[in-house]
């Protein structure tokens, strides 16, 4: 498969800049799935990414135990909450998002896996899976066939390894994942160190990003980033393409401030203005 690469040159012909007239509800509104106790820390890095990315609202639906910390550390974001006091349980809205992030921090307890498949019987709104939404749905492979098309997957390598089995090369890699892209009309960001983005029949490679980037909350980010893209009208292809360079962009600008080793996730959002101000 021919490999494209994701720079500058590309992103430019993706890339809109937010319209003048533009509104809150005009710039979509995200909900972000996930948390579980003492994982509520995901769900506030996806959700702030989120909203630097350009979007208009974003919700979080989180267990409980969640809501203060949600309410005091990310004002900006709405929250609805489970029933339960530590995991998801019930994935119940009656909000309309225009697409939806699951699975950052969500645990993968029992009562969490059934609410999943629940969930996943019932959606038809755009929608990516990240972390231990993953997982679970590795050990339930029939529920591939419930996702809506173009459903954006963002495995990293243990996430990937689990849901297609194990590979020899490279090229195994991307072949056995191109068949289930393909069989699902899936779209796989495969991240790493350079992330991948497939969706069977075109193999994409980013140019952004560095070894700071391997830290906690790295891929959280990334899936609030891709999120407030979908929100914002981009195809999920091209929300993906989008997201993986702006958030890898993030790091090569903070690592001259930060170094390499003191950049924790958060400096994601931080420098996402400078990333979307280098876009020309
Ligand atoms: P996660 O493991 O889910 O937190 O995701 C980690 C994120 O950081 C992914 O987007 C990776 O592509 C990115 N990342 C981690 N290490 C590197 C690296 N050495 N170079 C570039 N990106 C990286
Ligand atoms: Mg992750």
């Amino acid at each position: 498969m021919k490999t494209t690469a994701i720079d500058l040159k590309k992103i430019l012909v993706i890339y809109k800049p937010v319209d003048k007239k533009a509104h809150k509800g005009s710039q979509g509104h995200a909900l972000i799935i996930g948390g579980s106790y003492g994982k509520i820390g995901s769900i506030v890095l996806s959700s702030k990414a989120c909203l630097k990315s350009g979007c208009g609202l974003v919700t979080a639906l989180v267990p409980k135990c969640g809501y203060d910390i949600l309410q005091t550390s990310l004002p900006e974001a709405m929250v609805l909450t489970d029933d339960n006091e530590k995991c998801i349980s019930k994935i119940d809205f009656e909000i309309e998002p225009k697409a939806i992030a699951i699975g950052m921090g969500i645990g993968q307890e029992m009562l969490t896996q059934k609410a999943l498949h629940t969930f996943l019987k019932n959606n038809t709104k755009n929608l990516l899976v990240d972390a231990d939404a993953l997982n679970i749905l590795s050990k339930n492979k029939d529920w591939l066939e419930l996702l809506p098309k173009n459903t954006i997957l963002t495995p990293h390598k243990k996430e990937l390894e689990r849901l297609i089995g194990s590979w020899e090369n490279e090229d195994e890699k991307i072949k056995l994942t191109a068949e289930i892209a393909t069989k699902f009309s899936l779209i796989f960001v495969l991240k790493g160190a350079p992330t991948q983005i497939l969706d069977g029949k075109n193999l994409f490679e980013n140019t952004t990003g560095n070894g700071a980037l391997a830290t906690a909350g790295s891929g959280d980010s990334l899936s609030g980033i891709i999120t407030s893209f979908l929100v914002q009208g981009y195809k999920p292809l091209e929300a993906s393409i989008l997201g993986v360079y702006i958030h890898g962009l993030t790091a090569d600008i903070a690592v001259a401030s930060t170094g390499f080793e003191s950049f924790i996730a958060s400096d994601i959002s931080e420098n996402l203005g400078k990333a979307f101000l280098s876009l020309k």
